[in-house]
């Protein structure tokens, strides 16, 4: 449905798990250390299994989460906002956590989806390799196609690890992208009433 949105490509062809840790073992060695001391003999193990969670996202559809919808909400048409919504990401260039939180909100037509549903789609796309502008229009578009609604805005806020403990090494700094789509990009007055109830967002980083 998206153009963007494919879960794992059937093209890719997965190593096994013990080639998963021979590499984690090469990478110990690269740091500078002894894989075979005490301290490091399961942490290739672990760190596979971390890996199974820490990107869970390539076996989820996030396109799902979004097919039950319910209808009876008395013609409630105004903005429905999920905000604070952990965000635990992975950069793509340096394979380094992004952290932050994620708000989400959309216009109705007529129908909605349980909330924690709009959740299950940040974190199914979260879960993968990402840069946050293409996680961010990925959230957005995907809401956007399934759910027909009149707006979506997609806000997301997020501190990058390879940018405060590497690089530029700039502790405090966090990222902001955002993504409007239907009313709250064309109409000026309803994106002003979602930032006025988003406050401002940088504030309220927790990290
Ligand atoms: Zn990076």
């Amino acid at each position: 449905m998206t153009a963007d949105a494919p879960s794992t490509p059937a093209t890719i062809d997965r190593p096994s798990r013990e080639e998963a840790e021979a590499a984690v073992r090469t990478l110990l060695r690269w740091a500078g250390d002894d894989p075979d001391r005490e301290g490091l003999l399961d942490t290739p193990s672990r760190v596979a299994r971390a890996y199974e969670q820490w990107f869970q996202g390539y076996g989820e559809d996030p396109l799902e989460y979004l097919e039950r919808t319910f209808e009876e909400v008395e013609g409630y048409d105004e903005v429905i906002l999920l905000r604070d919504i952990r965000v635990e990401s992975y950069c793509e260039h340096h394979m380094a956590p992004i952290i932050g939180k994620a708000h989400v909100a959309y216009l109705p037509t007529n129908r909605v989806v349980g909330i924690s549903k709009l959740a299950r789609v940040v974190e199914a796309y979260s879960r993968r390799f990402q840069v946050q502008e293409k996680l961010n229009a990925q959230i957005a578009n995907t809401i956007n196609e399934v759910l027909s609604p009149r707006g979506v805005a997609v806000i997301i806020e997020a501190q990058h690890q390879c940018m405060t403990t590497r690089g530029v090494h700039k502790p405090g700094v966090s990222m902001v992208t955002s993504q409007m789509l239907g009313e709250f990009r064309n109409n000026p007055t309803t994106r002003a009433e979602l930032l006025t109830i988003l406050g401002n967002p940088t504030s309220r980083f927790e990290g």
